[in-house]
């Protein structure tokens, strides 16, 4: 019982924390879904819509979570090598992650054995020997990824796959249709540093998104105010997991190329302005891999894209879009606008 009482006092504590964001006639629903709390906030009234959406939240997560027995990717990754026909979502995902070879090589929806010996599924987080991560590399790429019929997939070479890296967008969008369609004038989605936004404030201003303050549990680094940049804004950031060992920090985003952890300087990659949640999520694990300047790069060839890069040495560097946009909250912070 004590338990019981204990569990309800965190859970009204986090639902405060949450709700304390949102005007005082809108409701915020918290479920725990793709290993992290989500919320979606909605006007009173629609609670029915917010139990839809977090339902669909889980649909999703049991069809892409590569730790569910019965999982679309959890059967294709125990298949060795055997045919798998998955739902038309789990093959549009993956084509995308084929696809996104293409000009976005950093994202690699093939790094399953390599986020496996490392640690990050849940087993011993330390720096594996050099030739494990060589041999583990032979065993990388989505490019063994191959349709071989309609939505019937094989992965060659040991490869295993992992839709982490648009799992929590694509269940964004997901979310957004369901507000939609419900009528809804407005509503914020989080799913673990995936916001999505829809409508305008109950008093009729853009919703403020915070960009989250690293390794700080809710702390605010700056925010966001704008009705033009898209419905998303998504955060990669390396403080959400990583350990540390002989005073390195090692986080959960792998560089395809070399197999180890990024370390290019860069904290976190904020998106803005993606015309979907899946691809904003793909875009904020790309750029991080690509470092600032290349992510920079791509952004000024892409049209739309804006973006909030936070470095080791404290920098704020944000697109020319967002000036007058983003403004910076913590201290111990400086703001740059790239060229
Ligand atoms: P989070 O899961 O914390 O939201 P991201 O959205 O940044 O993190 O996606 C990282 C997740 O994607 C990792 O947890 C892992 O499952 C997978 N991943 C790691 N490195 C890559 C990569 N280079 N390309 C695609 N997916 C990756
Ligand atoms: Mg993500």
């Amino acid at each position: 019982m004590r338990k019981i009482t204990l569990l309800f006092v965190t859970f009204c504590l986090i639902l405060s924390i949450f709700a304390g964001c949102a005007p005082k006639e809108d409701v915020t629903r918290i479920f725990f879904a793709m290993d992290t709390y989500c919320s979606v906030t909605l006007p009173a009234g629609y609670e029915k819509t917010a139990l839809e959406v977090e339902k669909r939240v889980k649909e999703i997560e049991s069809l892409l979570s590569p730790f569910l027995p019965g999982s679309d990717v959890y059967k294709i990754n125990a298949a060795n090598g055997g045919g798998v026909t998955v739902s038309d979502e789990t093959a549009e995902l993956l084509r995308f992650g084929l696809t996104a070879q293409n000009g976005l090589s950093e994202f690699d929806v093939g790094l399953y054995n390599m986020s496996e010996l490392w640690g990050f599924y849940g087993g011993v987080q330390a720096v594996p020997p050099s030739e494990k991560i060589a041999e583990t590399l032979l065993k990388c790429g989505v490019k063994n990824a191959v349709f071989t019929d309609g939505n019937t997939v094989k992965l060659l070479c040991g490869v295993k796959i992992d839709l982490g890296g648009v799992a929590k967008g694509y269940a964004a969008d997901e979310a957004l249709e369901i507000i939609k369609k419900s009528g809804a004038p407005r509503a914020i989605v989080n799913l673990g540093g995936n916001v999505a936004t829809w409508g305008l404030k109950a008093n009729g201003k853009p919703f403020r998104v915070g960009v989250r303050l690293p390794y700080s549990q809710d702390g605010v680094l700056g925010v966001v105010e704008s009705a033009d940049l898209g419905n998303h804004f998504v955060t990669a950031g390396r403080y959400e997991r990583c350990f540390v060992e002989n005073g390195r920090e090692y986080c959960h985003i792998i560089d395809p190329k070399t197999g180890y952890p990024v370390d290019n300087g860069l904290v976190s990659v904020t998106v803005l302005g993606a015309p979907a949640g899946y691809f904003a999520d793909a875009l904020s694990t790309a750029f991080f891999v690509m470092g600032l300047d290349g992510a920079l790069e791509y952004i000024k060839n892409s049209g739309g894209l804006e973006a909030v890069f936070v470095t080791e040495d404290n920098k704020v560097i944000i697109t020319k879009g967002l000036e007058g946009v983003f403004t910076l909250k913590a201290e111990g912070y400086t703001t740059e606008v790239s060229d």
